[in-house]
């Protein structure tokens, strides 16, 4: 476990934020709703008394431990379930097996580990109806960046590759306590994995599109070059999709990434 210091622990204090976040994610009287990262009990105490079922991941076992003794059903909070665990050993779709439907998921996200939470909930997704999350600004702007945007990249591919996701606010680091050095931006991603429309299989197009980001700086025919492609196979494939010989990753929708990879596979 990292020490406590490093556990990314910015406690939102924010009221109008914690109403916002909870209400992005609909009618939650009948669903079972998962928080990662509940700490001081921001949200945890609204989603309790709102959600069907709350199931909480904390980390750090002295919160953990504040959670489980406040949360009780002695307490009103008899739908209340705590995992005192890393959010990075869940397996999300054990808890939608056992819980019977697609989760909601929620939280103010402990930044340090951002990344690796999107890729395991993205590999999750069908497990997942609808995530609302704070993450730090910057990374929202990639989350949710279009194709040509500076922000555009591959966690932008990664994320919209498994549905749509769209900013709803953002917060000063004064929303919290202690403040973080950052901007805060609450982002809502609807679940709807897009393999299927694409025409394309999972894992080799999700290795293609690290592949078509490996080097920024690159155009797409020289990152392709790198895993092996033929110069004249890619721009054969590039004619064929339409793009040009000189197209960069950062320039094409998922659907020319798509179409791109179907030519080069045909
Ligand atoms: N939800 C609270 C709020 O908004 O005030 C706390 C949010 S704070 C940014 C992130 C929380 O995630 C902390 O409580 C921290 O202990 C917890 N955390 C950090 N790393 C974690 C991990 N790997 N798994 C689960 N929880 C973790």
């Amino acid at each position: 476990m990292p020490q406590k210091s490093k556990l990314g622990q910015n406690f939102l204090r924010d009221q109008q934020a914690i109403h916002r976040i909870v209400a992005a994610l609909g009618d939650i009287s009948n669903r079972t709703v998962v928080e990662i990262g509940p700490g001081r009990g921001a949200i945890t105490e609204l989603l309790a008394t709102r959600a069907g079922h709350l199931i909480a991941i904390e980390l750090d076992p002295v919160l953990a431990a504040d959670l489980q003794s406040r949360f009780t059903p002695a307490n009103g909070f008899p739908n209340f379930k705590l995992l005192r665990q890393d959010v990075l050993t869940v397996d999300f779709s054990a808890l939608a097996h056992d819980a019977g439907q697609p989760l909601l998921v929620v939280g103010n996200l402990p930044y340090y580990i951002t990344s690796p939470i999107l890729t395991r909930l993205a590999d999750a997704a069908s497990s997942i109806d609808l995530a609302v999350l704070m993450v730090q600004r910057e990374v929202a702007d990639r989350v949710t960046a279009s194709p040509g945007s500076s922000d555009y990249g591959l966690l932008s591919t990664t994320v919209q590759l498994y549905g749509q996701a769209n900013p709803l606010f953002t917060l000063p680091p004064q929303a919290f306590s202690p403040p973080p050095e950052v901007h805060s931006t609450v982002f809502r991603w609807v679940f709807a994995p897009r393999f299927g429309t694409l025409g394309v299989p999972r894992d080799p197009f999700v290795s293609f599109l690290k592949a078509c980001f490996a080097q920024k700086r690159k155009t797409l025919s020289n990152n392709l070059r790198n895993v092996g492609h033929t110069s004249q196979a890619i721009a054969d494939a590039l004619f064929h999709t339409g793009l040009s010989p000189q197209a960069r990753a950062e320039e094409l929708t998922l659907d020319h990434f798509a179409a791109l990879f179907r030519a080069l596979n045909a």
